[in-house]
């Protein structure tokens, strides 16, 4: 018996990550274990083992952990200390916890990357808001920055521009960092096992949806020269190297219009910037951060197909029981898959499912895409 592959993983969140993890791991016939507050998450149809707890309580963390060989996360926001205690315990923690206290303060992140000398918007630290004001009023901080708050923010909630002292700032700690001239938004996955083995997906680039400050739609191949791709998977590599990661880590990156590439952020597990993985790929990322765990071997990051994935988000003006529009008409198309995350209420913008279109060529794939997400509408 293989020892490696029977080992017991718990994943901390059964959202639509830990839900296509399970899947992904299913067809290993891997031991996945999820741990949610209740029985109602994306996870629930596809998680062999689930165990009711609050990924946020040290104690609930602790329980679940002990049971376990390696323990992963699908969201960021766990009890972290409980994850300390479990890695000394000698569990299997990936990714570790102190990677995870830095990747979750955006302020924290950004100093990391300024101590590695990884090319990075500049940035200021601020615990207040009146400090902010203070550096405006003593011309110290100039019109426009981003602000970040340091910990809380997410799908770009938490984030904003702030072009003129009549603009709101938030109130919390943050980062200010300069308003980069961005040419386009590209994301590079990395994969890490712990005998150090790392390889990358190739490159994917984003449109934001310029309302809701979530990505639109995202490509790949992206449009960026062979040279800037490997710049690319390179920096992301040493972030991921640098932060001693197991498992996948996302790397989030701006080129801008003097054609530098800046690393933007990371997240320490599957991205919505990698779902076209399962279709486009040979090995899903999600299949990929498992072997990772397991320390397995590594290969199949490789692209197929053209592939353009579109996110399912909740119309803005509907909040209730969800209703989806066309989806017929959708599964008629070739080369669409639809995903749905299984939520039983929308909200403006949710993520409520996504859909992966692949083709021969990245123009057909893009054309159909553009017209998936005019037919395909999620309301109440
Ligand atoms: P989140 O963690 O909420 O996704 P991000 O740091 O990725 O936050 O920011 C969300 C979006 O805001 C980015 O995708 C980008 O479009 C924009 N953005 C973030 N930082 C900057 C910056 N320094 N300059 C210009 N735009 C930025």
């Amino acid at each position: 018996m293989n020892q490696k592959i029977n080992q017991k993983i718990g994943i901390l969140g059964g959202g639509q990550l830990g839900k296509m993890l399970c899947q992904a791991g299913s067809r290993l016939g891997l031991n996945l274990h999820v741990m949610e507050k209740d029985e109602s998450f994306p996870a629930w149809d596809v998680c062999a083992n689930f165990v009711k707890g609050d990924i946020t309580a040290y104690d609930d963390v602790l329980e679940f952990g002990k049971n376990m060989d390696i323990i992963t996360i699908e969201i960021e926001n766990v009890n972290v200390e409980a994850l300390e205690a479990l890695e000394k315990m000698g569990k299997k923690v990936y990714p570790s916890p102190s990677a995870l206290n830095i990747i979750r303060d955006k302020g924290k992140q950004k100093i990391f990357y300024e101590g590695m000398g990884f090319p990075t918007s500049e940035f200021t630290v601020y615990k207040s808001k009146e400090a902010i004001r203070n550096d405006i009023d003593a011309g110290v901080l100039a019109f426009p920055f981003v602000q970040k708050l340091r910990t809380e923010g997410y799908d770009g909630r938490g984030v904003q521009v702030v072009r003129a002292s009549s603009d709101p700032l938030f109130e919390s700690e943050s980062i200010v960092e300069s308003l980069v001239d961005i040419n386009k938004e590209i994301a590079v996955i990395v994969a890490r096992n712990p005998s150090g083995q790392c390889v990358t997906y190739p490159v994917v680039e984003m449109n934001f949806h310029p309302e809701a400050n979530l990505v639109e739609y995202l490509f790949s191949p992206s449009s960026l020269s062979a040279q800037d791709q490997r710049i690319a998977a390179e920096l992301a590599v040493s972030v991921a190297d640098e932060l001693g990661v197991v498992g996948l880590l996302a790397v989030e990156l701006f080129v801008d219009n003097q054609g530098r590439i800046l690393v933007n952020e990371v997240a320490p597990r599957p991205h919505n910037s990698g779902h076209h993985t399962i279709e486009a790929c040979y090995v899903s990322q999600f299949e990929m951060h498992l072997r990772a765990l397991l320390d397995l071997p590594l290969v199949g990051t490789e692209q197929v197909l053209p592939a353009v994935m579109i996110n399912l988000l909740g119309e803005p003006d509907y909040s209730g029981p969800v209703i989806y529009t066309n989806i017929e008409t959708c599964l008629e198309i070739p080369g669409v898959s639809i995903h749905l995350y299984g939520k039983k209420t929308t909200k403006p913008f949710r993520k409520m499912g996504h859909v992966t279109v692949v083709d021969t060529s990245l123009d057909k794939a893009i054309t159909t895409a553009l017209k998936v997400k005019e037919l395909l509408k999620v309301t109440a």
